[in-house]
């Protein structure tokens, strides 16, 4: 078996990991995708949280399967409705910057209890948020995995 010492220093080595150097590829879509599409992307994107974004990509809302199931049920015309509509709206959104830590996202995660966070780049407005990637309870999964495993 492993020494307490190195367990210690590979839980330790989660303190350097960037949510850069982690993170996934955005799954973005405009406010005036329909749930329809939404549906359909989350489907083909194999992703559970969409990311809504203005032309210039900075973030303006989430949208979860919750959302979308909630809108659906006993409502026929869901189908048609603009996301913009549904989703989770800034300045509501706990996001996270590529610079922080993996256990800092992990933190928020916990902490606000949401599958996943979106990466974002602050610019000098605090409302303007640029959408960079995305960061989940899979990639902290398997990072556990990872820091389990290693000699
Ligand atoms: P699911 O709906 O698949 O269970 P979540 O638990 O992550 O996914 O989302 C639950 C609710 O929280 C939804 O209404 C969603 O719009 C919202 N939400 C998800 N992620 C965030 C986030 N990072 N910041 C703010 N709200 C979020």
């Amino acid at each position: 078996g492993k020494s307490l010492t190195d367990q210690d220093n590979a839980m330790d080595r989660l303190n350097d990991i960037k949510v850069k150097d982690v993170q996934g590829l955005p799954v973005v879509v405009q406010g005036t995708t329909t749930v329809n599409d939404a549906v359909v992307t989350m489907f083909l994107e194999d992703v559970g949280t969409l990311a809504v974004v203005d032309e210039s990509g900075y973030l303006e809302g989430i949208v979860s399967r919750k959302d979308l199931l909630k809108v659906t049920l006993g409502n026929a015309s869901a189908s048609s409705m603009l996301i913009s509509l549904v989703m989770t709206r800034q300045p509501n959104i706990i996001t996270i910057l590529e610079e922080e830590t993996v256990v800092e996202a992990a933190r928020k995660m916990v902490h606000y209890q949401f599958d996943s966070l979106p990466v974002v780049q602050a610019t000098d407005d605090p409302n303007k948020k640029q959408v960079m990637g995305r960061i989940t309870k899979t990639t902290m999964t398997k990072l556990l995995l990872e820091a389990a495993t290693k000699s």
